[in-house]
């Protein structure tokens, strides 16, 4: 669909303005509080964007105790039976780096080089920390002044899909079915679906928290975690000769058997790994936690026939030694949700194509609440924001990135008035 350069400007304007007033408010996560949500401030924006919505002429606004915002749009005239969809972003932003006072700065037509952060000295945005700086010559880019993060993860996706309603409520010529929004709380510390009222949620899901322009991922890790104890023998070291089994020792011998190529610092892309993050103990008892990720799920398992063959091998080798293994699956690849209804993917590429982009699908290095909601059965593709350097004081956005992340959405809506309610 072409955007009139009416609609075009007014989109722009409004996503620009809705994105530097949304960045400014605190929705920085906590990730040691056990309350929902994790922080008090998430609600100031959640407030912000139930006035607005009531603006915008939705129906059904709910604000929960858990901060949880959740808005219904009925469809176009006559488009009553399409089938719905839902929007989904999340409120907080990363407790990695401080989002208080965020300043945001619009470098206008952007000249190539480094960007400079005027708050921190020596601070700059270069082309090794983001190569697609260069296909952004020309462009307006948003920064935060360097003391704090942007927050354009995910406040673009929040004000991208408030500047779609805005339009369909401005211009009747977009056309839309059934359309459900959520903002979510505390998707940084990894609860954003802990809490989700999945009853309000369509059958088809999109969060827009992915990054570049043409990016949509449906892919992400299948993860296992392996818990594995130790249990050896302690006895005088001075009389331990053939009694002694030093529990802890073994365990970090155990350990070194685990090829450094597949760590997380050796691999990228779509190759899988071991992670040792926690080992403790002494020569009584050692404990550790491994995980284990790929994202196909039989290479997990041949990790996970490896690491009882060496079980096998250290108790053969260590007479007296226990060793105790506990795998748990952690999540699986989304993917295997989707392969069912690849429909959901498809009308999400022909909408990213539809706004002149190409489509880029990474799969994730990890997991997302897209990946809990499609393991719930709701099918949940991540769609692109537009944003860079998540969780930094370099992240930014180019303005055209937030134009075109609105455009998608508008083209998926209407996309998927073509699809009748089952
Ligand atoms: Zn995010």
């Amino acid at each position: 669909m072409n955007l009139s350069a009416e609609v075009h400007d007014f989109l722009l304007n409004d996503v620009i303005e809705r994105f530097l007033k949304y960045v400014q408010v605190w929705t920085t996560s906590d990730s040691n509080s056990s309350t929902h949500p994790s922080s008090l401030n998430q609600l100031d924006l959640g407030k912000i964007l139930v006035e607005e919505l009531k603006e915008l002429g939705l129906e059904n606004i709910v604000h929960d105790e858990f901060g949880y915002v959740y808005a219904d749009l009925p469809s176009s005239k006559g488009l009553e039976n399409a089938q719905p969809i839902g929007l989904i972003a999340h409120l907080d932003t990363s407790y990695a780096v401080s989002g208080k006072d965020v300043k945001p700065i619009i470098h206008e037509n952007y000249g190539g080089g480094p960007i400079k952060l005027p708050n921190v000295e020596d601070l700059n945005i270069t082309l090794e920390d983001a190569p697609e700086l260069e296909e952004y010559i020309g462009l307006d880019i948003i920064t935060s002044s360097g003391d704090t993060l942007l927050g354009a993860d995910d406040k673009a996706g929040i004000a991208e899909i408030m500047t779609a309603c805005r339009i369909w409520q401005k211009y009747s010529e977009f056309k839309h079915g059934p359309i459900t929004i959520c903002f979510t709380p505390d998707e940084e510390i990894g609860k954003g679906t802990e809490k989700i009222n999945k009853s309000r949620l369509p059958e088809a899901c999109y969060t827009l928290d992915g990054g570049k322009m043409g990016e949509l991922e449906y892919e992400c890790f299948d993860a296992w975690l392996a818990e594995i104890k130790f249990i050896g023998l302690s006895v005088h070291p001075g009389h331990a000769k053939n009694k002694m089994i030093n529990a802890i020792h073994i365990a970090s011998r155990f350990f070194s058997n685990i090829p450094e190529s597949e760590s997380p610092e050796h691999t990228e892309e779509r190759e899988g790994f071991f992670h040792l993050n926690h080992l403790k103990g002494d020569e009584e008892e050692a404990t550790a936690k491994l995980l284990i990720r790929d994202h196909d799920s039989n290479n997990n398992e041949r990790r996970i026939g490896y690491v009882k063959s060496l079980k096998n091998l250290f108790e053969t080798r260590y007479l007296g030694l226990k060793i105790e293994l506990n795998f748990t699956h952690q999540y699986k690849n989304m993917l295997s949700y989707m392969e069912k209804d690849m429909h959901v993917i498809e009308i999400a590429k022909k909408a990213i194509e539809e706004s002149g982009l190409e489509v880029d699908s990474p799969a994730i290095r990890g997991g997302t609440d897209g990946a809990r909601l499609s393991e719930m059965g709701i099918p949940t593709p991540n769609l692109f924001g537009g944003g860079s350097l998540f969780h930094s004081r370099k992240e930014f956005i180019p303005t055209l990135g937030m134009l075109k992340a609105t455009e998608v959405i508008l083209n998926l809506a209407h996309l998927w008035t073509l699809e009748q309610k089952k």
